[in-house]
């Protein structure tokens, strides 16, 4: 029998919703929960209504994540309560990084939920749904078990949905930023052995998967053991996925400047399926700011780094995540960080109002919190200064020809959507045999989040996919 497979089990088909909040890491998650649950006969539905399993799959990053969760265990108690007004059974279970953070105290607070697990115990999923099912109580269960999740999965799961994948291949983090629950969460730093990633890698390309995104918290930190006992860095596994016959795209998010290594910074610019789109957060452009975070790096060692990957990848485009009104953020550090976004030039970025998290280090720093109005401002600069960047950067991408994947069907008759190799999402009227396929795009039309444009035949393709941007800062 497979490890963690269920096969002899001849089960009824029972429907399992799965509500994902936060990262990619949980959707990826949520996947592999449903492949362990399928040996189960459970098949997953998109409405929670009348479903026999609800996970919420949760995210405790930002403030309120509980209060939703606890909104929305509300309203499933009625479609709960409704099953069993029909003689059926829904049983409720909510995951993820507010299951580990809150533990019993979900079931205190909701007593009709069956089953609180964090995200390194899935794979006990069949175990627990048995107790949670024959057994009197709930199931509580938040522990860093000794054995990896990933080694116990199944092996041959489900088939990936569409053309592009995630791949999870690192988990955890060891960094201690005094902003973030990560690291009491999802536990200590910890990084798949070479030979899983690769298989599951060759698989995902086997079923039609043309772009892999590589996946950790801190994933440029990855350090798996190959089967010759010696340790890859995130560099190397990429040259070898690249090896992969039919993988086109590669991808890796979330990474830490720190993180950032000689050979990962040569692997973008000697490897070709290594998108030229790199997520790489930097928090702040305040050198006391990202010390009270605990960074570990400047505003300088940040603009030195981009400068090195831009030196070996000039078409790199650039994304990052910011944090307005950390305590005791002052105007000028406020200034400092609108400076390097001017700097740098991002193509897109993401950008958050700190909110305190309890149980980390920044959440008690007592009488150095920053009024909610100056953070709403602050959050609107630096929001309004990086969308300007944004339409700027989308706008040099009229009149060239751009490689599309079309992985989803747009809103509009006939239209499909894919991605450029800088992430931008890109509408195109054109058939539907080509879903699933990369396909040239001359783009005509460049908006605050997309593009759009015609596919260019063979013939009329006048410029190379990826000729160099110009500076977009
Ligand atoms: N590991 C990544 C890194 O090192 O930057 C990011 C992990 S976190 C899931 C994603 C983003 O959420 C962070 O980069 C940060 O900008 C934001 N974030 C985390 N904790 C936060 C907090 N307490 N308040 C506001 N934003 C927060
Ligand atoms: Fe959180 Fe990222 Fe810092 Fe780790 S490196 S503590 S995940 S922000």
């Amino acid at each position: 029998m497979r490890k963690g497979s269920l096969t002899g089990v001849t089960a009824l088909k029972k429907k399992l919703f799965i509500k994902t909040y936060g990262c990619q890491m949980n959707v990826y998650d949520s996947d592999r929960m449903a492949d362990v649950l399928a040996p189960l006969g459970y098949e997953p539905t998109d409405q929670p209504d009348g479903a026999d399993m609800v996970i919420l799959n949760t995210c405790h990053i930002r403030e309120k994540a509980s209060e939703k969760v606890y909104s929305e265990l509300g309203r499933i108690r009625h479609l709960q309560n409704e099953k069993a007004a029909d003689g059926g059974r829904m049983v409720v279970a909510v995951a993820g990084c507010v299951a580990q953070a809150e533990g019993a105290e979900i079931m205190m607070r909701a007593p009709h939920v069956d089953m609180v697990f964090g995200p390194q115990t899935y794979h006990q999923l069949p175990e627990m749904v048995t107790r949670a099912v024959r057994g009197a109580g709930g199931v509580v269960n938040t522990d860093f078990p000794v054995e990896s999740k990933f080694d116990l999965l199944p092996e041959e799961s489900a088939k990936p949905q569409g053309p592009a994948a995630f791949l999870s291949v690192q988990e955890g983090c060891d960094k201690f930023c005094t902003f973030c629950v990560v690291p009491y969460t999802r536990g200590s730093e910890y990084s798949r052995p070479v030979g899983q990633v690769l298989n599951e890698a060759r698989r995902l390309v086997s079923h039609g998967v043309r772009e892999i995104t590589l996946l950790g918290q801190n994933v440029n930190a990855f350090h798996g053991e190959a089967a010759d006992g010696s340790v890859w860095g995130l560099g190397r596994l990429i040259r070898e996925l690249a090896e992969i016959d039919g993988l086109a795209r590669i991808r890796y998010t979330t990474s830490h400047p720190r993180d950032m290594d000689d050979d990962l910074i040569d692997a973008h610019g000697t490897v070709p399926q290594l998108m030229p789109f790199l997520h790489l957060p930097v928090q702040s452009g305040s050198d006391r700011i990202l010390a009270a975070m605990n960074r570990k790096h400047t505003g300088d060692d940040y603009r030195r780094l981009i400068d090195r990957l831009r030196a070996r990848q000039p078409d790199l485009a650039l994304s990052s995540d910011f944090i307005t009104g950390f305590p005791g953020e002052t105007d000028q550090d406020f200034a400092d960080t609108l400076r390097l976004i001017n700097d740098i030039g991002f193509a897109q970025a993401y950008s958050f109002k700190y909110s305190a998290r309890p149980g980390t280090p920044a959440a008690s720093l007592e009488g150095r919190q920053v009024d909610e109005k100056v953070k709403d401002e602050r959050l609107q600069a630096v929001q309004q200064l990086l969308n300007a960047q944004q339409v700027a950067f989308n706008q040099t991408m009229i009149g060239r020809t751009l490689s599309v994947l079309f992985d989803r069907v747009g809103k509009l008759d006939g239209q499909l959507l894919g991605r450029s190799a800088y992430m931008q999402s890109v509408y195109v009227q054109a058939p539907a045999r080509l879903m699933g396929q990369m396909v040239e795009v001359h783009i005509t039309g460049a908006y605050a989040n997309s593009l759009s444009g015609h596919v260019v035949t063979a013939e009329t393709v006048t410029q190379p996919a990826r000729p160099a941007v110009e500076a977009h800062a």
